[in-house]
């Protein structure tokens, strides 16, 4: 098993590797101390001292606050309850003409706007495009990840979660 060091898996992270150096450290078997490694690197990258309990999306982290589990953005907006769907809390763009989907679809080749919306979720926060969804008008919001932290931390890391 190859271990990789910080400087490499935050290389990776920022999106700085090539696909050579990129496809071993996916596909490969994960070294034991990568989950803190990359903990590591992002608290290090965020301004704020809450501890990051899981990255749950890019920018966006469930920290413990308080004795509470919250989603939180790199720039420090939070979202509250990581039970509960951040998007509820972001800014939306909702794109349901023809001509705001031509800003992404060539011309006729974009659904029509009267089966698909297009949804841009914006962080209140840094104004930092989090997400979108492509559905159909008056669909509900989708909630993307809600995770069994304490499963994780127990099943795969063989110890409790830093806040319990
Ligand atoms: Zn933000």
């Amino acid at each position: 098993m190859v271990k990789y060091d910080k400087k490499t898996l935050e290389r990776m992270i920022d999106g700085d590797l090539t696909w050579e150096e990129l496809k071993p450290i996916i596909s490969g078997t994960k070294d034991p101390d990568r989950f803190d490694k990359i903990i590591e690197i992002l608290q290090e990258k965020v301004s704020w001292d809450e501890k990051i309990i899981l990255p749950i999306h890019e920018h966006l982290h469930i920290v413990s606050k308080d004795g509470k589990r919250i989603v939180k953005c790199d720039c420090g907006y939070e979202f509250g309850d990581y039970k509960e769907n951040w998007k509820k809390k972001c800014r939306i763009r909702v794109r349901d003409t023809a001509e705001e989907l031509e800003e992404f679809y060539p011309k006729y080749m974009s659904s029509d706007p009267d089966w698909m919306e297009l949804r841009e979720y914006f962080c209140p926060g840094c104004f930092t495009l989090l997400d979108t969804e492509a559905v159909p008008p008056g669909y509900p919001t989708i909630f993307n990840f809600l995770p069994d932290i304490d499963a994780f931390y127990k099943e795969w890391l063989g110890r409790k979660a830093p806040d319990r």
